[in-house]
């Protein structure tokens, strides 16, 4: 007898025979008990999970004698038609070679004609996602008017290609890649039926290395067992399927732990003397890690397919490295990995990627173990040194601060004592802290939109100027932060008119809701002091202490109305002597002579004195 290969001979015959796909077969039996059969169903999965075995074990469920049935007989001479290939009413097409429209056109015309027993013509399209546009919209005709007792069973690997009309037209079942574990247990069914000696560890690695698929890993066990003389074992698996090897890549992942460079070039170069695959390695080495990385995280083996199946070596695995060691090694591999495809000199670029984890940053905030105490220093002076580069950088960006565009404001002026009590949601607005707002490029694009669209339409053109007058200070998704020089000015902008106008603006440009958040600018800067007259903060020149008696004093409205003004013109106090004609000055601002806000002189004095800053226009 010729010999049948071991996934054609272990080809599962009856659902209950299915691995790994019982959310299928369940449902497909009880269509077939109910007698609810669909006329088209389209079958989706990796490739060896089942789906051309599943489409056969329907087919002759409708079609044995006994049947329908959801266990087919497998002897009748339907069954074994249908087995062997032979059957007149069940029709298998691979569009993989068959692309064309003339097999499609041919099956519109069989499809007329009743089937040749009596019960159902099944037509079996293999991946379907080949076919040719043309050949698509013919059997979309055959779907959508489907003759009496035909059933179209469609598989595909590429759902994402199969046109959508067709999709529609089909009930949809998605085949899951199947566990390690259950390949495993099939593999030793097979072997133990078939006569095949094979260690359980040989088994194990062939179905971790065949990705949920079940034919591939039956073909990979015909394979071994064609080469064994005795028993299949781990290496002829290893041989076979070209694997480097776990031990291998043990060898080399504890040398990165232990920031051995020496030793992980001289695993390398022996590795590459072998013949070994530097892809293969690199593969090996991301499945290692990952098994650790779940490992470490779950603490247990249960029910999840690792790479290497000892929990010792995971566990010992788990102790080599810290959990955030793991994101930067998987990527550097992952990037060797896709280098390795276009690279004439594949060697370079493995040495360079261990090269790279074997380095402290890279690996080595990790290394919590054997080597640990030095590579945790080692770690910890990189951690430094990189905190105080950055100190660095953000000194230097403070310094190089346009000083005049946020001035420190002088404490003791009435605003400075009670800003936290005048606006107490600024310290505390919403659940985002203030501080953690991002001045970004695209903050300050943003900025500088929200001033051009305010200050383009005339009528909001006060309104602009005084915004311009404010810094941008920060913003995230839902919150903008505008510093102001002064109490009074963050009043001014905070109160509705003002504020809501900013803030629908905002939405405007960004199209979400947006916060506008205002705070004074002294905040900001306490690093960049300027020279200033030496007294204590709550020391107050005469005068300062006049102006802040005249304004805590002030009727509500004669307060607006100083706002208004100090938003306008500045918080510069002049004491006019009527004698002398000399004036003693009091600046919100030091140093005096820094003309930010020039006074107003006669031409551009277009603010009256009453409705000095005037209220928001209504929109039209
Ligand atoms: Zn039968």
């Amino acid at each position: 007898m010729a010999y049948v290969a071991l996934y054609r001979k272990w080809r599962p015959k009856t659902f209950s025979d299915l691995v790994g796909q019982e959310h299928v077969s369940r449902t497909l039996s009880q269509a077939i008990e109910t007698g609810r059969v669909g006329h088209a169903y389209l079958f989706s999965g990796p490739r060896g999970t089942g789906k051309t075995s599943t489409a056969k074990i329907l087919a002759k469920a409708l079609n044995c004698e006994q049947g329908p049935t959801t266990e087919p007989c497998n002897e009748c001479e339907s069954c074994r038609r249908v087995n062997d290939g032979t059957s007149m009413d069940v029709f298998e097409i691979d569009a993989a070679s068959n692309r064309g429209i003339d097999e499609i056109r041919d099956l519109r015309e069989t499809v007329k004609f009743a089937p040749a027993n009596g019960k159902y013509k099944v037509y079996i399209i293999d991946e379907v996602h080949m076919l040719t546009s043309e050949a698509f919209n013919a059997l979309l005709k055959t779907l959508e008017e489907p003759p009496e007792r035909v059933v179209f069973i469609l598989a595909t690997t590429e759902i994402h290609k199969v046109p959508a009309t067709i999709q529609s037209r089909c009930q949809r079942y998605d085949f899951k890649r199947i566990s390690g574990r259950h390949i495993a247990e099939r593999l030793r069914y097979v072997a133990d039926n078939s006569g095949i000696s094979a260690d359980e560890a040989a088994l194990s690695l062939i179905a971790r290395e065949s990705a949920g698929g079940m034919r591939d890993a039956l073909s990979t066990l015909d394979q071994c067992a064609s080469l064994a003389e005795e028993k299949v074992s781990e290496d002829i698996v290893r041989e076979v399927l070209g694997l480097v090897g776990h031990d291998w890549v043990v060898r080399i992942l504890k040398a990165v732990s232990g920031h051995n460079a020496a030793e992980a070039l001289k695993a390398l170069s022996e590795l590459i003397q072998e013949g070994k695959d530097l892809k293969q390695l690199i593969g090996e080495m991301i499945a290692e890690l990952r098994s650790i990385m779940v490992y470490q995280a779950v603490g247990t083996s249960d029910g999840i397919d690792f790479y290497e199946t000892s929990e010792e070596t995971l566990k010992e695995g788990a102790a080599m490295f810290a959990p955030e060691a793991f994101a930067p090694m998987l990527e550097r591999l992952h990037a060797a990995l896709s280098e390795l495809r276009w690279t004439s000199e594949p060697r370079i670029a493995v040495e360079t990627a261990i090269l790279e984890l074997c380095r402290p940053q890279t690996a080595g905030t990790a290394a919590i173990g054997t080597s640990a105490a030095a590579a945790v220093q080692g770690a910890d002076s990189v951690r430094i040194a990189q905190l105080e580069a950055r100190l660095q950088e953000l000194s230097a960006a403070l310094a190089a601060r346009p000083v005049h565009s946020a001035p420190p404001m002088r404490s003791g002026m009435p605003g400075a004592a009670k800003k936290t009590a005048v606006h107490p949601a600024v310290s505390a607005p919403g659940n985002v802290p203030a501080g953690q707002l991002k001045i970004s490029p695209e903050g300050q694009k943003l900025w500088q939109d929200l001033l051009a669209n305010i200050s383009s339409e005339p009528k909001y053109k006060l309104i602009g100027d005084f915004l311009s007058r404010g810094q941008f200070g920060g913003w995230n998704k839902g919150m903008f932060r505008v510093f102001m020089r002064s109490p009074f000015l963050v009043r001014r902008l905070e109160q509705d008119d003002y504020k809501g106008l900013v803030e629908s603006r905002l939405a405007l440009i960004t199209g979400q809701p947006m916060r506008l958040l205002c705070e004074v600018a002294g905040d900001l800067t306490p690093q960049a002091p300027r020279p200033m007259p030496k007294k204590k903060p709550e020391e107050k020149s005469p005068l300062e202490q006049q102006v802040q008696k005249d304004i805590e004093s002030m009727s509500p409205d004669a307060r607006k109305q100083m706002d208004t003004a100090m938003a306008v013109f500045g918080n510069h106090f002049v004491e006019v002597q009527e004698n002398k004609g000399e004036a003693s000055s009091v600046d919100m601002e030091a140093p005096p002579q820094e003309e930010d806000i020039p006074l107003p002189t006669d031409e551009d004095a277009p603010f009256p004195d009453e409705e000095d800053m005037p209220p928001v226009p209504p929109e039209e």
